[in-house]
């Protein structure tokens, strides 16, 4: 206590080499591409924060538990384990393992979605939305109002608007309402924290309806830290109490252990309601596998119940927000624009406003996330109108609400020094900002195009010149 430095609270006992590549390498890698960040090899990237989603680092419990794996088809201990993990924690009867997350979304949705049916959420993830979509069903987003404004400094921008969630509710009447979706803490708008009122109060008016209220909890430990930090008569409370209270708010979850469960595969969805789990069941075995390992061998269960209770450790809570606090603060500090609050995950760069010149259409996001990649060999992701824009029924561009670039941080892997490297990079980012042109899109599937779809440089010649 006292001190400004915030060390990693591990040591390290394996290393994985970084190859340093040039520049003349990463233009010729980010071409061949078709300047899409995933089309990548992990080989030619330097700091890879593409995704905080199955890049932890496992602890030596964990690598120890991997051979205690118990790989019996049926009623494995490793699952046995798994499933006491996840009840201890979220107090729910029946519960499912699955690969990962959009597996336990899509045995979910697709009980509860199809057309007509209506889905709610503070924002759905790009996978929820799918698999609510893919179902016939439309997902709407209520994000409360100041989450668009991204310089303004408020806790809790992740919560859902009640007042709209009541509209909704009455426009389209509850019986078409597939469920409400509280994604904690809210991935798409910034990793933003979800308050406990804000879920007590959409619990309280889903109850009143007769409405289902799923908790999207991939990020249940981050989000407590945040509810302890500043919500107030939560300060004595431990994150693992924070986070029972609000499981104990919603009917069913939904989660990708690829989070806060600090593994590199697998998920679960739990619920109270029987007759919806027994839907659920026949769904998962056709699907995934068996009741008792879903897609997950013994060994990833024996990892997810270890990591669901290291999750927790006040010691690395800690490090984790505030390391990520660290590189988002400085960031600010050299005006560039960052989405204030810093939130838990990830670092949520406003790149409209880093580019105000580049025009939706050309994707200012995409832009950024390419010169980050050619200058300093970072991998980051665009979270703006290549994920969510669309072209309408005639032909119009329909622009995501905000253009954002994410710096996600995997956990446990990097340190300090790589940390102040990428602070060094956006320097060369600032040189010549204003030569930047955007992109357009040359190939995208149906769904889910942000993963492979091919660019295009538009106007100017992007410059590519120093920083190694
Ligand atoms: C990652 C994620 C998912 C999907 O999980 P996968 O394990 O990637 O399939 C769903 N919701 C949120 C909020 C996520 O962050």
């Amino acid at each position: 206590m006292g001190f400004k430095t915030i060390i990693e609270p591990f040591k390290i006992k394996v290393v994985e080499p970084i190859r340093i590549t040039t520049p003349e390498e990463r233009e010729m890698h980010l071409k061949d591409a078709g300047y899409n960040l995933f089309g990548l090899k992990a080989d030619h990237v330097i700091i890879d924060f593409l995704t905080d989603s199955g890049t932890s680092a496992m602890s030596d419990r964990q690598w120890s538990g991997i051979m205690l794996g118990d790989e019996a088809y049926s009623g494995s201990k490793s699952w046995i384990r798994m499933r006491e993990a996840i009840y201890n924690l979220t107090g729910y009867p029946y519960i499912f393992p699955t690969h990962q997350g959009r597996a336990a979304e899509r045995i979910v949705y697709g009980a509860l979605g199809g057309k007509g049916k209506v889905f709610i959420s503070n924002t759905h993830f790009d996978t929820t939305r799918a698999n609510i979509e893919v179902t016939g069903a439309e997902a709407i987003d209520i994000p409360v109002p100041e989450a668009s404004d991204t310089a303004l400094n408020k806790p809790f921008k992740g919560n859902m608007d009640v007042g709209r969630l009541k509209e909704l509710i009455s426009k389209h009447g509850k019986e078409n309402i597939g469920a409400v979706i509280l994604t904690v803490t809210n991935n798409s708008s910034g990793g933003q924290p979800v308050s406990m009122q804000n879920a007590k109060e959409v619990g309280a008016l889903c109850r009143l309806n007769g409405i289902m209220f799923i908790l999207d909890c991939c990020r249940i430990a981050e989000n407590a830290y945040f509810i302890k930090r500043d919500e107030k008569g939560f300060e004595d409370m431990t994150y693992k109490e924070i986070a029972t209270q609000m499981f104990s708010l919603a009917d069913a979850s939904v989660m990708s252990a690829k989070k806060d469960a600090l593994v590199n595969m697998g998920g679960f969805f739990a619920m109270h309601d029987k007759a919806f789990a027994d839907k659920c069941r026949e769904s998962l075995i056709i699907g995934e596998g068996y009741i008792t390992y879903g897609g997950l061998s013994g060994r990833d269960m024996e990892a997810i119940a270890t990591g669901l209770e290291e999750v927790f450790d006040p010691d690395y809570l800690n490090y984790r927000i505030k390391s990520t606090a660290y590189l988002g603060n400085k960031l600010h500090q050299k005006g560039i624009p960052v989405m204030m609050p810093i939130g838990g995950h990830a670092v949520y760069i406003d790149a409209k406003k880093f580019y105000p010149h580049i025009p939706v259409e050309n994707f200012p996001g995409q832009a950024l996330a390419c010169e980050l990649y050619l200058k300093g060999g970072i991998r980051s992701c665009e979270i703006g109108s290549v994920m969510f824009g669309h072209t309408d029924n005639k032909g119009k561009f329909v622009p995501a609400a905000m253009e954002l670039v994410r710096l996600a941080i995997p956990r446990r892997v990097y340190t300090q020094s790589h940390i102040e490297y990428v602070i060094e990079v956006f320097d060369k980012l600032l040189e010549d900002r204003e030569k930047v042109s955007g992109y357009k899109i040359t190939e995208a599937p149906r769904y889910l195009r942000h993963f492979t779809a091919r660019f295009e440089k538009t106007g100017v010649k992007m410059s590519v010149s120093g920083g190694r």
